[in-house]
């Protein structure tokens, strides 16, 4: 197998097997090289070719089945962002949907509850849109993600989809594509994609939470030292404390993994972001009743629920002050209010210098506009 080497076909055969009990395909994507990789991977997973995706039974419509699908067409967007709060101007590229680390703040709770893991395997038409976006804003840094409905690195050992995208835009150097993970899952990539384009970023949580909020996924250690071996590659790594959830046991534990951050050359850290945690009202009872979210929530101007202003910020100034004592690296809040950012960096980030150029304005055109 090509893009593996043996460890880790080793590795990933057991992980992904122990994972998934169905490997569904829809035809036109049966035979696809992302999907006979996949097989190659893990050959030990029941496959099956399907006409489409309505074909999967009932019975495996669940967290552990996974599902390649076709279906050509955008999946390229804006980063929601959220009404009243700063967005960071990201892309996001729809690749997942789902994921069964199963972090119990997770939002897709409730749609795994009912859907296998899909996976949309022709980028060719997201390539081409993010080129295009890439084109209309040269000069412009863009930044893309396929972290926004599924976790970027869990299932790239098995399709090597990321090298595909890579690949894709390379001829576009203003257009760098971050995956965001909760894995270590780097290696296959390591080497073998341009550095220049690509940010290894990794969601950080005390490990003690972690433990229990986050089960499935690869303890914080060792997604830093998926991060040291990034930056020892010569890659750019980003970290994203993100849910930052608060109590008397996990603020000396985001005081450590901040200064933790110092081991990294801050010229190859590209951005650290902080968000507290925050939900809709209309998804609290999908999440299950856990300690850290029997604290105090008020709704936001967006409808979603988070802590008091005044304790944000508090949060926020903590370990940004933390963060400066190790790093020059840019920090910047998710999806926070105006407000929340002059109160702990002084200015929204467009006044900020550091940050200019991740928060430029870019034009996006709607789908269907000229390419
Ligand atoms: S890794 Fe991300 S997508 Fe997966 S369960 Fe955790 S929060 Fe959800």
């Amino acid at each position: 197998m090509s893009f593996l080497n043996s460890s880790d076909e080793l590795r990933y055969r057991s992980y992904y097997t122990r994972s998934f009990d169905h490997f569904y395909a829809e035809e036109s994507v049966a035979e696809h090289p992302a999907v006979l990789r996949a097989r190659e991977v893990a050959p030990d997973i029941p496959f099956e070719m399907l006409r489409s995706r309505e074909e999967v039974p009932a019975e495996h419509r669940r967290a552990r089945t996974l599902l390649a699908v076709g279906g050509r067409g955008n999946a390229v967007g804006r980063c929601p962002g959220t009404r009243g709060h700063i967005c960071c101007n990201y892309l996001t590229v729809d690749l997942y949907t789902g994921c069964n680390l199963g972090c119990s703040y997770c939002i897709m709770q409730s749609y795994l509850n009912f859907s296998p893991i899909t996976v949309r395997i022709d980028t060719q038409d997201s390539v081409a849109r993010l080129g295009h976006i890439a084109r209309l804003n040269a000069g412009r840094l863009v930044r893309a993600g396929t972290g926004e409905t599924g976790d970027s690195l869990w299932l790239d050992p098995l399709f090597n989809i990321s090298a595909e995208i890579l690949e894709g835009i390379r001829e576009y150097p203003n257009l760098v594509l971050e995956l965001k993970t909760k894995t270590d899952f780097v290696d296959h990539l390591l080497g073998k994609v341009d550095p220049a384009q690509v940010v290894f970023g990794f969601s950080l949580n005390p490990t003690q939470f972690a433990e229990v909020e986050e089960p499935a996924t690869v303890p914080p250690a060792l997604r830093l030292a998926a991060a040291e071996r990034s930056v020892q590659a010569g890659y750019r790594v980003a970290f994203h404390f993100d849910p930052i959830v608060r109590s008397a046991a996990t603020a000396e534990a985001y005081a450590q993994l901040c200064t933790e951050l110092g081991r990294f050359p801050s010229e190859q850290i590209a951005w650290i972001s902080m968000g507290t945690i925050r939900y809709p009202k209309e998804l609290r009872d999908a999440l299950p009743d856990r300690p850290y979210l029997l604290d105090e929530f008020v709704p936001a101007r967006d409808g979603k629920y988070r802590y008091l202003q005044r304790d944000r910020v508090e949060l926020y100034r903590a370990m940004l002050k933390q963060l400066r004592a190790v790093t020059s690296a840019p920090v910047y809040l998710c999806m926070e209010s105006d407000v929340v950012w002059r109160r702990v960096f002084g200015g929204e980030p467009q006044e900020l210098p550091e940050l200019r150029r991740l928060f430029e304005d870019l034009e996006v055109p709607s789908v269907g506009e000229a390419q």
